[in-house]
Protein backbone atom coordinates (compact mmCIF):
# COMPACT_ATOMS: atom_id res chain seq x y z
CA UNK A 1 0.00 0.00 0.00
CA UNK A 2 2.49 2.56 1.44
CA UNK A 3 4.19 1.97 -2.56
CA UNK A 4 0.73 2.05 -4.23
CA UNK A 5 0.91 5.72 -2.45
CA UNK A 6 3.91 6.53 -3.35
CA UNK A 7 3.21 6.07 -7.07
CA UNK A 8 0.25 8.43 -6.68
CA UNK A 9 2.45 10.89 -5.14
CA UNK A 10 5.05 10.35 -8.37
CA UNK A 11 2.60 10.66 -11.15
CA UNK A 12 1.16 13.83 -9.14
CA UNK A 13 4.75 15.09 -9.54
CA UNK A 14 5.14 14.14 -12.93
CA UNK A 15 1.93 15.22 -14.57
CA UNK A 16 2.34 18.93 -12.63
CA UNK A 17 5.58 19.57 -13.74
CA UNK A 18 4.57 18.38 -17.42
CA UNK A 19 1.89 20.97 -17.57
CA UNK A 20 4.26 23.64 -16.29
CA UNK A 21 6.47 22.67 -18.86
CA UNK A 22 4.88 24.49 -22.31
CA UNK A 23 6.30 28.33 -20.31
CA UNK A 24 9.50 27.10 -19.63
CA UNK A 25 12.53 28.29 -21.28
CA UNK A 26 13.89 25.80 -24.33
CA UNK A 27 16.98 23.94 -24.39
CA UNK A 28 18.30 23.61 -27.82
CA UNK A 29 20.46 19.98 -28.00
CA UNK A 30 23.86 22.32 -29.26
CA UNK A 31 25.62 19.72 -29.98
CA UNK A 32 23.40 18.65 -32.53
CA UNK A 33 22.75 22.38 -34.59
CA UNK A 34 26.27 23.27 -34.41
CA UNK A 35 27.23 19.62 -36.10
CA UNK A 36 23.90 20.30 -38.44
CA UNK A 37 25.82 23.55 -39.35
CA UNK A 38 29.28 22.32 -39.61
CA UNK A 39 28.26 19.76 -41.81
CA UNK A 40 26.13 22.14 -44.04
CA UNK A 41 28.62 24.66 -44.10
CA UNK A 42 31.56 22.07 -44.70
CA UNK A 43 33.90 22.64 -47.80
CA UNK A 44 32.86 19.02 -49.19
CA UNK A 45 29.37 20.56 -49.80
CA UNK A 46 31.00 23.30 -52.23
CA UNK A 47 29.40 26.29 -51.66
CA UNK A 48 25.84 24.81 -52.16
CA UNK A 49 25.24 26.84 -55.64
CA UNK A 50 21.58 25.58 -57.29
CA UNK A 51 22.08 22.11 -59.53
CA UNK A 52 25.67 21.64 -58.40
CA UNK A 53 26.78 18.45 -56.79
CA UNK A 54 27.46 20.17 -53.50
CA UNK A 55 23.63 21.34 -53.39
CA UNK A 56 22.44 17.68 -54.15
CA UNK A 57 24.56 16.42 -51.53
CA UNK A 58 23.10 19.27 -48.72
CA UNK A 59 19.23 18.09 -50.01
CA UNK A 60 20.09 14.47 -48.88
CA UNK A 61 22.10 15.19 -45.98
CA UNK A 62 18.52 17.42 -44.68
CA UNK A 63 16.23 14.74 -46.02
CA UNK A 64 18.32 12.14 -44.31
CA UNK A 65 18.28 13.97 -41.12
CA UNK A 66 14.85 14.79 -41.04
CA UNK A 67 14.35 11.23 -41.64
CA UNK A 68 16.34 9.85 -38.74
CA UNK A 69 14.67 12.55 -36.30
CA UNK A 70 11.44 10.71 -37.55
CA UNK A 71 9.61 14.10 -38.95
CA UNK A 72 7.51 12.60 -41.88
CA UNK A 73 8.09 14.05 -45.55
CA UNK A 74 5.95 16.50 -46.85
CA UNK A 75 5.12 14.64 -50.21
CA UNK A 76 3.98 11.34 -51.02
CA UNK A 77 7.10 10.54 -53.37
CA UNK A 78 9.54 11.82 -50.09
CA UNK A 79 10.81 15.64 -48.89
CA UNK A 80 12.63 16.03 -51.31
CA UNK A 81 11.00 18.65 -54.06
CA UNK A 82 12.36 18.35 -57.27
CA UNK A 83 11.54 20.78 -60.02
CA UNK A 84 12.76 21.73 -63.66
CA UNK A 85 14.43 25.88 -64.25
CA UNK A 86 15.49 27.14 -67.66
CA UNK A 87 17.44 29.47 -68.26
CA UNK A 88 17.54 31.57 -71.56
CA UNK A 89 19.40 34.02 -73.19
CA UNK A 90 21.34 36.49 -70.90
CA UNK A 91 20.67 34.81 -67.45
CA UNK A 92 21.85 31.56 -69.58
CA UNK A 93 25.30 33.13 -70.92
CA UNK A 94 26.15 34.50 -67.46
CA UNK A 95 25.42 31.11 -65.41
CA UNK A 96 26.87 28.58 -67.93
CA UNK A 97 29.34 31.36 -70.35
CA UNK A 98 29.97 30.05 -73.93
CA UNK A 99 33.02 31.23 -75.42
CA UNK A 100 31.17 33.67 -78.80
CA UNK A 101 28.21 34.74 -77.53
CA UNK A 102 26.55 36.70 -80.61
CA UNK A 103 25.35 39.64 -80.00
CA UNK A 104 21.80 39.39 -79.80
CA UNK A 105 22.29 35.74 -78.05
CA UNK A 106 20.93 33.50 -80.41
CA UNK A 107 23.18 31.24 -80.45
CA UNK A 108 23.52 30.67 -76.43
CA UNK A 109 21.47 27.15 -75.86
CA UNK A 110 18.92 27.11 -73.09
CA UNK A 111 19.95 25.07 -70.22
CA UNK A 112 17.45 23.10 -67.89
CA UNK A 113 18.58 22.94 -64.29
CA UNK A 114 16.81 20.11 -61.82
CA UNK A 115 16.56 22.75 -58.14
CA UNK A 116 15.30 20.78 -55.25
CA UNK A 117 13.46 22.01 -51.85
CA UNK A 118 13.60 19.64 -49.12
CA UNK A 119 10.22 19.71 -46.74
CA UNK A 120 8.72 18.21 -43.85
CA UNK A 121 5.71 18.24 -41.96
CA UNK A 122 4.47 17.62 -38.22
CA UNK A 123 0.37 17.47 -38.78
CA UNK A 124 -1.34 19.26 -35.84
CA UNK A 125 -4.81 19.33 -34.32
CA UNK A 126 -5.70 22.23 -37.10
CA UNK A 127 -5.27 21.92 -40.72
CA UNK A 128 -4.03 25.63 -40.43
CA UNK A 129 -0.53 25.51 -41.01
CA UNK A 130 2.48 27.70 -39.98
CA UNK A 131 5.82 27.08 -42.86
CA UNK A 132 8.55 27.68 -41.35
CA UNK A 133 11.62 28.67 -43.82
CA UNK A 134 15.51 28.43 -44.16
CA UNK A 135 17.37 28.41 -47.64
CA UNK A 136 19.83 25.54 -48.51
CA UNK A 137 21.92 27.00 -51.28
CA UNK A 138 24.63 29.29 -51.51
CA UNK A 139 26.90 31.12 -53.93
CA UNK A 140 29.25 28.00 -54.47
CA UNK A 141 32.48 28.17 -55.87
CA UNK A 142 33.66 31.37 -57.85
CA UNK A 143 37.34 31.69 -59.00
CA UNK A 144 38.67 29.05 -57.15
CA UNK A 145 37.28 30.26 -53.83
CA UNK A 146 35.05 28.40 -52.14
CA UNK A 147 32.11 30.56 -50.42
CA UNK A 148 30.67 28.46 -47.55
CA UNK A 149 28.01 30.42 -46.59
CA UNK A 150 28.02 29.46 -42.89
CA UNK A 151 25.97 32.11 -41.68
CA UNK A 152 23.96 32.42 -45.13
CA UNK A 153 22.10 30.47 -44.64
CA UNK A 154 23.34 27.00 -43.38
CA UNK A 155 22.53 28.42 -39.93
CA UNK A 156 18.81 29.01 -41.03
CA UNK A 157 18.82 25.27 -43.06
CA UNK A 158 20.92 23.38 -39.78
CA UNK A 159 17.83 25.33 -37.23
CA UNK A 160 15.07 23.61 -39.04
CA UNK A 161 16.41 20.36 -38.02
CA UNK A 162 16.39 21.52 -34.44
CA UNK A 163 13.12 23.55 -34.65
CA UNK A 164 11.50 19.63 -35.81
CA UNK A 165 12.97 17.91 -33.34
CA UNK A 166 11.59 20.43 -30.54
CA UNK A 167 7.72 19.80 -31.94
CA UNK A 168 8.46 16.37 -32.60
CA UNK A 169 8.42 16.55 -28.97
CA UNK A 170 5.98 19.03 -27.95
CA UNK A 171 2.53 18.23 -30.32
CA UNK A 172 1.65 21.97 -32.17
CA UNK A 173 -1.84 22.68 -33.14
CA UNK A 174 -1.03 24.02 -36.41
CA UNK A 175 -0.16 21.59 -38.47
CA UNK A 176 4.06 22.56 -39.34
CA UNK A 177 5.70 22.82 -42.37
CA UNK A 178 9.97 22.98 -42.14
CA UNK A 179 11.13 23.68 -45.83
CA UNK A 180 14.45 24.26 -46.81
CA UNK A 181 14.20 25.95 -50.02
CA UNK A 182 16.35 25.88 -52.81
CA UNK A 183 18.16 28.91 -54.93
CA UNK A 184 17.08 31.70 -52.57
CA UNK A 185 20.51 33.46 -54.21
CA UNK A 186 19.07 33.58 -57.61
CA UNK A 187 15.19 34.87 -57.07
CA UNK A 188 13.59 32.07 -54.52
CA UNK A 189 12.66 30.43 -57.30
CA UNK A 190 12.39 27.30 -54.99
CA UNK A 191 10.14 29.27 -52.75
CA UNK A 192 8.08 30.32 -55.68
CA UNK A 193 8.14 26.74 -56.55
CA UNK A 194 6.91 25.29 -53.66
CA UNK A 195 4.15 28.10 -52.81
CA UNK A 196 3.23 27.14 -56.39
CA UNK A 197 2.98 22.87 -55.88
CA UNK A 198 1.95 23.47 -51.79
CA UNK A 199 1.65 20.16 -49.72
CA UNK A 200 -1.18 22.41 -48.11
CA UNK A 201 -3.95 24.77 -49.60
CA UNK A 202 -2.87 28.34 -50.03
CA UNK A 203 -5.48 29.55 -47.81
CA UNK A 204 -4.39 27.14 -44.83
CA UNK A 205 -1.37 28.85 -44.52
CA UNK A 206 -1.61 31.23 -41.53
CA UNK A 207 2.23 32.20 -41.51
CA UNK A 208 5.40 32.06 -42.26
CA UNK A 209 8.88 32.35 -40.39
CA UNK A 210 11.31 32.93 -42.56
CA UNK A 211 15.07 32.36 -41.08
CA UNK A 212 18.21 33.95 -43.20
CA UNK A 213 21.80 34.32 -41.44
CA UNK A 214 21.01 33.54 -37.63
CA UNK A 215 24.36 33.10 -36.47
CA UNK A 216 26.67 36.13 -37.22
CA UNK A 217 26.74 39.00 -34.51
CA UNK A 218 29.02 40.71 -32.36
CA UNK A 219 26.30 42.25 -30.25
CA UNK A 220 23.80 39.55 -30.17
CA UNK A 221 21.41 41.60 -32.40
CA UNK A 222 18.55 39.76 -33.98
CA UNK A 223 16.39 41.54 -35.93
CA UNK A 224 12.10 40.15 -36.32
CA UNK A 225 11.68 41.82 -39.30
CA UNK A 226 7.73 42.06 -40.79
CA UNK A 227 6.07 43.97 -38.39
CA UNK A 228 5.25 46.96 -40.23
CA UNK A 229 3.20 45.03 -42.75
CA UNK A 230 1.41 42.60 -40.10
CA UNK A 231 1.30 44.58 -36.59
CA UNK A 232 -1.14 42.21 -35.08
CA UNK A 233 2.00 39.53 -34.92
CA UNK A 234 3.70 41.76 -32.54
CA UNK A 235 2.35 40.55 -29.15
CA UNK A 236 3.51 36.89 -29.18
CA UNK A 237 6.92 38.48 -29.81
CA UNK A 238 6.57 41.08 -26.64
CA UNK A 239 5.93 37.69 -24.63
CA UNK A 240 9.28 35.96 -25.19
CA UNK A 241 11.53 35.41 -22.23
CA UNK A 242 14.87 34.90 -23.57
CA UNK A 243 17.24 37.79 -22.12
CA UNK A 244 20.13 36.74 -24.22
CA UNK A 245 19.48 37.83 -27.49
CA UNK A 246 18.27 41.23 -28.48
CA UNK A 247 15.49 41.31 -30.50
CA UNK A 248 14.89 44.30 -32.62
CA UNK A 249 11.80 45.08 -35.00
CA UNK A 250 12.32 47.03 -38.34
CA UNK A 251 13.93 47.24 -41.60
CA UNK A 252 10.29 46.70 -42.89
CA UNK A 253 8.87 50.11 -43.65
CA UNK A 254 9.32 51.15 -47.47
CA UNK A 255 8.71 54.77 -46.52
CA UNK A 256 11.50 55.27 -44.23
CA UNK A 257 14.89 56.01 -46.48
CA UNK A 258 17.03 55.86 -44.19
CA UNK A 259 16.68 52.11 -42.99
CA UNK A 260 17.04 49.26 -45.66
CA UNK A 261 14.11 47.80 -46.30
CA UNK A 262 14.01 43.92 -46.07
CA UNK A 263 10.68 43.30 -47.28
CA UNK A 264 12.20 41.43 -50.36
CA UNK A 265 14.97 40.71 -49.23
CA UNK A 266 14.45 36.26 -48.82
CA UNK A 267 11.99 33.83 -49.19
CA UNK A 268 9.71 35.33 -46.99
CA UNK A 269 8.77 37.80 -50.10
CA UNK A 270 7.48 34.91 -52.02
CA UNK A 271 4.64 34.65 -49.02
CA UNK A 272 4.43 38.43 -48.78
CA UNK A 273 3.22 38.76 -52.35
CA UNK A 274 0.65 36.02 -51.42
CA UNK A 275 -0.77 38.25 -48.66
CA UNK A 276 0.30 35.39 -46.27
CA UNK A 277 1.93 37.12 -42.96
CA UNK A 278 5.51 36.76 -42.29
CA UNK A 279 7.81 37.32 -39.95
CA UNK A 280 11.41 37.47 -41.09
CA UNK A 281 14.49 36.21 -38.61
CA UNK A 282 17.68 37.16 -39.55
CA UNK A 283 21.15 39.77 -38.17
CA UNK A 284 21.87 42.70 -39.91
CA UNK A 285 24.83 42.62 -42.63
CA UNK A 286 28.17 41.70 -41.82
CA UNK A 287 31.77 41.85 -42.86
CA UNK A 288 31.82 38.40 -44.41
CA UNK A 289 28.36 38.79 -45.85
CA UNK A 290 28.33 36.81 -49.12
CA UNK A 291 32.30 36.71 -49.29
CA UNK A 292 34.33 33.16 -48.92
CA UNK A 293 34.84 34.40 -45.57
CA UNK A 294 31.35 33.53 -44.32
CA UNK A 295 32.88 30.22 -42.61
CA UNK A 296 31.59 28.31 -39.27
CA UNK A 297 34.50 29.67 -37.68
CA UNK A 298 32.93 32.78 -37.98
CA UNK A 299 29.90 32.12 -36.11
CA UNK A 300 28.92 33.40 -32.62
CA UNK A 301 28.13 30.13 -31.58
CA UNK A 302 26.70 30.91 -28.08
CA UNK A 303 24.50 33.78 -30.13
CA UNK A 304 23.50 31.24 -32.26
CA UNK A 305 21.89 28.53 -30.04
CA UNK A 306 19.94 31.29 -28.23
CA UNK A 307 18.91 32.57 -31.97
CA UNK A 308 17.21 29.29 -32.55
CA UNK A 309 15.74 28.72 -29.00
CA UNK A 310 14.20 32.08 -29.47
CA UNK A 311 12.84 31.22 -32.37
CA UNK A 312 11.50 28.16 -31.09
CA UNK A 313 10.00 29.97 -28.33
CA UNK A 314 8.40 32.49 -30.91
CA UNK A 315 6.56 29.58 -32.87
CA UNK A 316 4.76 28.08 -29.83
CA UNK A 317 3.59 32.18 -28.87
CA UNK A 318 2.39 32.20 -33.07
CA UNK A 319 1.17 28.55 -32.46
CA UNK A 320 -1.38 29.24 -29.32
CA UNK A 321 -1.85 33.02 -30.39
CA UNK A 322 -3.01 32.43 -33.96
CA UNK A 323 -5.58 29.56 -32.66
CA UNK A 324 -6.95 31.92 -30.43
CA UNK A 325 -7.24 34.56 -32.83
CA UNK A 326 -9.05 32.64 -35.33
CA UNK A 327 -11.83 32.05 -32.88
CA UNK A 328 -12.62 35.54 -32.39
ZN1 LIG B 1 20.49 34.24 -47.54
Amino acid sequence: MKNYIYLIVCLILVLGCQNKSSNETITVNEKMLLHHLKVISHDSMQGRFFGTEGNYKTQLFLAKQFDSLGIEPAFPTGSIQNYPFTFTGQSRQDMYPISNPAEDLSNVPDTTVTGGNVVSMIKGKSEKAIVITGHLDHLGIRDGAIFNGADDNATGAAALLSIANYFKNNSPKHTLIFAAVDAEEIGSLGCNYLLNNSPVALENIVLNVNMDMLGHNDSSELYASGLYHYPNLKQPLEDLKSTKINLLYGHDNPNDPDVEDWTFASDHREFHKRKIPFIYFGVADHKDYHKPTDTYEKINKEFYVEAVSLIIEAIREYDSFLVNESKD
